[in-house]
């Protein structure tokens, strides 16, 4: 063949050689040996490995010399996995894959417990949106269930608008996002800090202290509905924290209770070269306690006037709003050389929402409705670290780089069990029993949120 003319693929006589079985080492080696003796050129291969049983489908072209050829090659196929106890399929045919269709997405699905009705439900959407599911793996089994659908056919807008009813109506999370190099490029995100960072609104701690508790939560809770003008709500609360000692600064500190997997989250992206900043609606004084906690590469928040060792119930500088965020994302996206595409941006407030949508993927964590249904996806499983899934960062990856890294992982999260529990195979099961009903290694142990811990 003339090396300067690439061989055609399309109609040439093709053989797809599936094996299954219980993997051992030396399975793929042996399937590519056998086929070897025929001279068969290699066009595609896959394999998965579940609980221990392999899938390798090797797509190759027919053998040169016909009819005879390839029977003789089937044989010596079947022979082969017999002798290794493997089923083996050959399926005849002409050409390579079928092109993927237009419009690549990933869909992620995060649950805990992700059920089959769920699993269902969203496929059927991906198909009655005119999607072609192409590949299914799992990203994590922790702290929820993860599971990523690579699908082409359909725009990423049309799957998002039909899957996330879908989403809400079983209470899994599902996340649309177009798939392509920039994915891989994502290199800033940023984070809003009151119940998306911490678990805590800031101001209500302070409050707390002031014995105001009560009515600076009602005014919050009226701004992130979107309800009250977040500004004018913000000096509303400040102005009840007047003449509080500025003692209360450091007990605040100690009060904040991170979200669970933000340690995890904030360390494996800066592991992986992101740069990882927070915009607040609270306050420098405790957000730069944060940054330097979690060395974040950016943070901005407003600060609390504090005159002769008490708190004036004023804010000084700049306000940081909803448009301020928004402004803020810019800003830190231009000082990191990040265009703005590349940005991933995290919030749970209506005050978030331009952020959000000025990022070029915004997550609403568990967020309330309004921004819910706004932002471009959400997290409602209450990890911050799910939020790597959504980047397609696995959970072995992430315990792998901490295992690399010398640093545990969260330090309830580590330790794995074995994870293939099976009923020996016994001569009279025929080799076809399945554990149906054994147990999995580890999963009562990763039963209820409690077990994970950030701090
Ligand atoms: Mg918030």
């Amino acid at each position: 063949m003339d090396v300067s003319e690439p061989r055609r693929t399309t109609d040439v006589p093709t053989l797809l050689v599936k094996i299954f079985g219980k993997d051992r080492p030396g399975i793929t080696a042996g399937l590519f040996d056998t086929l070897a003796a025929y001279s068969v050129d290699v066009i595609d291969i896959e394999q998965v490995v579940t609980r221990g049983r392999i899938v390798l489908c090797a797509l190759v072209a027919a053998p040169p010399g016909g009819a005879a050829a390839e029977g003789d090659l089937r044989a010596t196929v079947h022979s082969w996995a017999d002798s290794v106890r493997l089923q083996a399929e050959i399926i005849s045919g002409t050409g390579d894959n079928r092109p993927r269709g237009s419009g690549r997405s990933h869909v992620t699905v995060l649950g805990n417990p992700l059920t089959a009705e769920s699993t269902s439900a969203i496929a059927a959407g991906i198909t009655a949106s005119g999607g072609n599911i192409d590949r299914i793996f799992r990203l994590a089994k922790y702290p929820v269930t993860a599971v990523e659908f690579a699908v082409s056919g359909v725009g990423t807008e049309a799957l998002r608008t039909t899957l996330a009813p879908t989403g809400a109506s079983l209470g899994v999370d599902v996340a649309v996002v177009s798939a392509g190099l920039h994915r891989r490029a994502q290199r800033l995100v940023v984070m809003d800090v009151d119940s998306t960072l911490i678990q805590d609104e800031v101001i209500e701690l302070f409050a707390a202290h002031a014995g105001c508790e009560a009515e600076v939560a009602e005014v919050t809770a009226r701004a992130m509905r979107g309800e009250l003008d977040f500004e004018e709500s913000l000096h509303a609360r400040v102005a009840l924290l007047a003449g509080l000692d500025a003692s209360v600064v450091d007990k605040v500190r100690a009060d904040v209770r991170l979200t669970p997997g933000a340690r995890t989250l904030i360390r494996t992206l800066k592991r992986l070269g992101y740069q990882v900043g927070v915009v607040s609606g609270g306050f420098t004084q405790v957000t730069d306690a944060l940054q330097e906690r979690l060395g974040l590469d950016f943070a901005s928040a407003n600060t609390l006037e504090i005159v002769d060792g008490r708190l004036t119930g004023r804010v000084v500088g700049e306000i940081v709003d909803r448009a301020g965020k928004a402004r803020l994302l810019r800003r830190f996206a231009a000082e990191a050389g990040v265009p703005l595409a590349q940005t991933v941006a995290i919030g749970d407030g209506a005050n978030d929402l331009d952020m959000l949508n000025a990022a070029g993927l915004g997550v609403a964590f568990n967020a309330k409705p309004v921004v819910r249904e706004a932002a471009h996806t959400a997290v409602n499983v209450p990890f911050l670290d799910t939020v790597l899934y959504l980047l397609g960062i696995t959970r072995e990856e992430v315990e792998a780089a901490d295992g690399e890294g010398g640093e545990s992982g969260d330090p309830s999260g580590g330790g794995e069990s074995p994870e293939s529990v099976e009923v020996p195979e016994t001569p009279t099961s025929g080799g076809t029993r399945e554990a149906l009903g054994a147990p999995e290694g580890g999963r009562s142990r990763e039963s209820g949120g409690s077990r994970y811990q950030d701090a």
